[in-house]
């Protein structure tokens, strides 16, 4: 028995959902009885125009993204390596979605059961210029006040050919972004604010990985190191800009600018799936599992998704057994007014994208009727994770990519006494054939080459940690 932790925050110890969590258990959480999208939709406190208006911004772009990194962006593609399948001008930021025939052989062999249908991975490690999920929110947040300054001072913000400008540039240099991150939001936010002239700080956590920091000073990014966690590094950031002139601060715990540029990937996934000729219908439905830190990024892909796929598409959010700081919010519905501490946890983990102890102010309350599902995974087999993919596909991510690797796998059968069998009618979507289960890589391309062989390592020699005793994993369905 774990000892109940110093908490002021009510929480309701007999909940077995909440036991399960502070137990470090494996603990899978469906919600059978979501209010039907459109429902969903029709209360919800969300601009109707937010998706769209994010993606003509980085169609704007998409010249200047050519032009400022040539090298992402390959003259000789009539249609880009990175995205198959997307109509697409040179320099639009998007991933590659593969199916993993190999990863789901072996997952079945080594988690004890087939899973019907079929395994996708979605490549958003392979994604341009700073090779996470981090693109998508960070880069539109940054264009958006590129816009807005440009706007500001009379140039034409409609033209990308401003931001190349020596007239924007140097006005640039007078503005400041920052921002407080556990690594990869800082990366995306500070590579391409340098990119386009603009001062910027980051403010890293101690999770943050030492190359991360290296890689932004390259660009001249001024990185403020905290030994505290994510929260006291975006609080520093915070007060950093407040009430400094020309200065934005990019504020990963209530942005809506991020959520409408991860919401993006959903009109580029339903692009992909039909140049593949893949159904998304009611008798193709579409499991989606996605890491989740703070809950922006996944939050802002399943508002996209359920927008577009609406009940035939399934998002399951997934997060560290240390730090599963969004599925603690949701579940007692106190958001962010809980942190995993208040539990007993302690928020660390090696997935250091993940390692976020209270979920954002804003995602949970919005898109909570949205989420099908919340599952947490012990570290030792995201990290084995890794060695999988990189043993049955060949891809080489960073740990917190793989967090949803194995949750497909999670509704087949409860593996132990602890949990009541769930009806196959209380998992949210058709267990059968015709069911695709989209795992969302997210982050990995630009580790340095010795750290991504350590991982390797470490992933291939805990393989052993995939269906072990041990890891049993608790499944709950209902409301
Ligand atoms: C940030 C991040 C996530 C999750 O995004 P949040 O917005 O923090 O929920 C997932 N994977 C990686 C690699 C990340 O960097």
């Amino acid at each position: 028995m774990t000892s109940q932790p110093k908490s002021t925050v009510e929480i309701d110890h007999d909940d077995p959902i909440i036991r399960s969590l502070a137990d470090r258990a494996p603990t899978t959480w469906l919600r059978p009885n979501l209010p039907d999208t459109e429902a969903a939709f029709r209360t919800m406190a969300v601009d109707p125009a937010l998706m769209d208006r994010a993606a003509q911004r980085f169609d704007r772009f998409a010249p200047w993204f050519a032009a400022a990194f040539p090298q992402e962006f390959p003259k000789e593609f009539p249609e880009t390596a990175q995205a198959p399948g997307v109509q697409q001008s040179r320099g639009i930021v998007e991933s590659p979605l593969v199916p993993a025939d190999a990863a789901q052989i072996e997952l079945n062999d080594r988690l004890g059961a087939e899973l019907p249908g079929r395994l996708w991975l979605k490549r958003d490690d392979q994604l341009p210029v700073s090779g996470s999920i981090k693109a998508r929110g960070g880069f539109h947040e940054v264009l958006e006040y590129a816009e807005a300054v440009a706007a500001e001072h009379g140039l034409d913000h409609n033209d990308p050919a401003t931001y190349s400008s020596d007239e924007f540039r140097a006005l640039a240099r007078t503005y400041r972004i920052v921002v407080g991150s556990t690594g990869n939001l800082g990366l995306s936010i500070g590579i391409l604010s340098a990119t386009l002239g603009f001062a910027a700080s980051v403010h890293m956590s101690a999770d943050a990985r030492e190359w991360k920091k290296a890689k932004l000073r390259d660009h001249g990014v001024d990185v403020v190191e905290h030994e505290g966690d994510f929260v006291e590094a975006v609080t520093a950031g915070r007060a950093a800009a407040e009430g400094a002139e020309r200065t934005h601060f990019v504020d990963d715990e209530d942005s809506t600018s991020l959520f409408a540029g991860y919401s993006v990937a959903a009109l580029r996934l339903k692009e992909q799936f039909a140049a593949g000729g893949e159904e998304v219908d009611a008798d193709h439905q579409l499991v989606v599992y996605l890491p989740c830190g703070i809950g922006g990024g996944p939050g802002g892909v399943t508002y996209g998704l359920k927008w577009i796929f609406g009940d035939n598409v399934h998002c399951v959010f997934v997060e560290p057994s240390e730090a599963p700081a969004m599925f603690l919010g949701v579940r007692t519905g106190l958001h962010s007014g809980i942190a995993v501490q208040d539990i007993g946890l302690s928020g660390a983990t090696a997935a250091d994208g993940l390692a976020v102890a209270r979920p954002s102010r804003f995602i949970g309350p919005v898109i909570s009727p949205l989420i099908s599902g919340f599952a947490s995974v012990p570290d030792d087999v995201i990290k084995a994770g890794v060695g999988v993919l990189h043993q049955t596909e060949g891809i080489d991510v960073e740990p917190s990519a793989t967090a949803g690797l194995t949750i497909p796998w999670r509704a087949l059968e409860p593996a132990n006494d602890s949990s009541e069998k769930p009806s196959v009618e209380a998992i949210p979507w058709p267990l059968d054939a015709s069911t695709k289960h989209l795992v969302w890589l997210t982050g990995g391309a630009m580790v340095p080459t010795d750290e991504r062989d350590r991982y390797v390592t470490e992933g291939l020699n805990l393989r052993s940690a995939l269906g072990a005793e041990s890891e049993a994993p608790r499944l709950f369905c209902g409301p």
